[in-house]
């Protein structure tokens, strides 16, 4: 079984810490402090490591962040998330260069190559720069924003408002539909050629999981469910959401796909699965299909139903 990517929790958050300026202030220019950067989406990485500190190498990057946010602490160090996008493209439009040995990645191709610390500390630190770089205004009054409690808290500085805005978690729902040996797999227009995977959907205002499964269901399928059951979430930082994850079981309806939302969708047995699809994480070249990649939830949940 394939590990879920961004779901091992290897920080301290220490919370309390958050509160204590002064503290942190001397965690950030102590000598332990890590840092994980990013330039937009893209994560700074060094001998397939994400977490920098090398020398003085976390200090000077600390001096050109835009945007600082602790993590938490890593074996008693402190960890902190550094939004670089200030930092100039090259001429070319390419990301701006850093010291050698230095590369920019991208965190769903990278996050399976690095150690799972290094792995779930960046989605930790990609959804909270993501979010600090698109918060810097109040969405009550309009005023300018400041971070507060180590980046946790953004506060409005319009002294007649002063509102306190969190980090928002967009909880989607991804489910695994069987009806007895068939699995309901789809395909979205924007994904690559070839793969395939579960259903997937925002929870709305006012539903609860159980019903954003059976009515994410229905309206892209036409499939009625029930026995929906709870399997285990993922953080997906791209660029906020939670993924829960559930089985349901199919009961009726008629397989009819809403093409605004899926290019396709298909019931497929294990056998189908086992003889026509494709062991690659990706187009092989033999224009078998291919399911989603090792790492995510949709992948967990499929291979545990493969394996009956
Ligand atoms: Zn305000």
């Amino acid at each position: 079984m394939s590990q879920l990517l961004f779901a091992t929790t290897p920080l301290d958050r220490a919370a309390a810490l958050r509160r204590d300026p002064v503290r942190l202030q001397s965690l950030r220019h102590g000598p332990d402090a890590l840092v994980a950067c990013f330039w937009h989406d893209l994560a700074l990485l060094r001998d397939d490591r994400a977490l920098l500190a090398h020398g003085n190498e976390a200090a000077r990057l600390m001096e050109l962040a835009s945007h600082v946010v602790f993590l938490g602490l890593l074996e008693n160090r402190p960890v902190f998330a550094l939004d670089l996008g200030k930092m100039a493209a090259e001429a070319d439009g390419s990301p701006p260069q850093w010291e050698a040995g230095a590369v920019w990645g991208e965190l769903r191709a990278i996050g399976p190559t690095l150690p799972p610390e290094d792995s779930t500390i960046l989605a930790t630190g990609r959804a909270l720069v993501n979010w600090h770089r698109t918060h810097t205004f109040c969405g009550r009054c309009g005023g300018p924003t400041e971070s507060r409690e180590g980046g946790h808290v953004r506060t409005c500085l319009d002294q007649s408002c002063g509102a306190s805005h969190y980090p928002r978690t967009d909880n989607a729902v991804i489910m695994l539909v069987a009806d007895g040996d068939k699995v309901l797999l789809h395909r979205q227009p924007s994904w690559p050629t070839g793969m395939w995977s579960i259903l997937a959907g925002f929870v709305e205002p006012g539903e609860t999981f159980e019903h954003a499964v059976a009515r994410e269901t229905y309206e892209e399928t036409g499939i009625l469910v029930d026995d929906i059951r709870y399997v285990a979430s993922q953080p997906w930082p791209f660029p906020a959401s939670l993924m829960v994850g559930f089985t349901a079981r199919a009961t009726g309806g008629e397989l009819v796909v809403d093409r605004h939302e899926l290019e396709d969708a298909r019931w497929f047995s294990r056998a189908d699965i086992a003889a026509g699809f494709s062991d690659a994480h990706r187009a092989d070249g033999s224009g078998r299909p291919y399911l989603a990649r090792p790492g995510s939830i949709a992948r967990m949940m499929l291979d545990q139903w493969l394996r009956g």
